[in-house]
């Protein structure tokens, strides 16, 4: 029972600490409707996508610039 604990006690603590750090930079996520390709803000940098004039990223499939939608993480409704 104790070595099973520190075992997922160390397992839980790794995995979790990486994925859930970006996830709260991310303000939300880029979708192309076209290609269904999604690019999460904080993901747009390291992927190396292109921007338009205004800064919103291009997608890399056909180019066309992607519309952003806001994750629900956020809870604001107002
Ligand atoms: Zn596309």
């Amino acid at each position: 029972m104790g070595i099973v604990s520190t075992i997922q006690d160390a397992l839980t603590t790794e995995s979790a600490s990486p994925s859930t750090e970006p996830e709260s930079k991310s303000t939300g996520a880029y979708w192309c409707d076209d290609c269904d390709v999604r690019v999460r803000d904080v993901d747009v940098e390291p992927e190396g996508l292109d921007r338009d004039d205004e800064g919103t990223p291009e997608c890399p499939d056909c180019g066309s610039a992607m519309r952003f939608e806001r994750s629900h993480a956020d809870g604001c409704a107002c």
